[in-house]
């Protein structure tokens, strides 16, 4: 478990198995999960910690979903799509205020790596799992440029000074790094086409 700030920590993807980073936040009364990863083990370490938990889920891969059930999360924010794919959950539509003696807040976020993304903000952090990422279309690593001006917009809403990318090895990344690299590949777009290379 790596240590962000007093209330804030993650536990660091693993690649075999495939299983995204899990972000925690120490509310007053429960540990809310950002994602629950896939993986025995870090299921376990989460585990170890006595607290009630939450869980909000940022998409629908399984590397980030796939630990679900073995958390025992007593609320699980999830946006419609992924519902689909999980079958359990609170459907969140717009953004959604949480205060557990730290102040959540829990957002739809416009990403081209897949439908129904939600990102969490709390004390500066805002975690992302895999949203400012491409999606690959034709064996090419793209972004739809529609979702990618908007998720840009989204960004520069959030109050967050960092940025927290799942499978990132950096993972904690300064706010204004990641929107100038998204900003520099949205200046790439042709006007008529609909889909941005990101030259990967
Ligand atoms: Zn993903």
């Amino acid at each position: 478990m790596i240590k962000l700030s007093e209330r804030i920590s993650y536990i660091k993807a693993t690649e075999s198995p495939l299983s995204a980073d899990v972000g925690l936040i120490f509310g007053d009364r429960s540990l809310w999960l950002y994602d629950v990863g896939n993986n025995t083990e870090v299921t376990r370490e989460i585990l170890s910690i006595d607290m009630p938990k939450n869980a909000v889920l940022s998409h629908f891969h399984p590397d980030h979903t796939g630990g679900l059930l073995s958390v025992g999360a007593e609320r699980v924010y999830l946006s419609a799509y992924t519902k689909k794919y999980v079958g359990l959950g609170e459907t969140v539509i717009g953004d959604v205020y949480v205060s557990d003696g730290v102040k959540l807040h829990i957002f739809p976020l416009p990403s081209s790596h897949s439908k129904g993304a939600l990102g969490l903000e709390a004390e500066g952090f805002a975690f992302l799992g895999d949203g400012t990422y491409t999606e690959k279309k034709g064996g090419r690593y793209v972004y739809n440029a529609t979702l990618l001006k908007d998720m840009i917009t989204r960004l520069k809403s959030l109050e967050a000074t960092t940025f927290l990318l799942s499978h990132d090895p950096r993972y904690a990344l300064p706010r204004e790094e990641v929107i100038l690299n998204l900003e520099k590949i949205y200046s790439r777009r042709k006007k008529e086409e609909a889909y941005i290379d990101a030259g990967e």
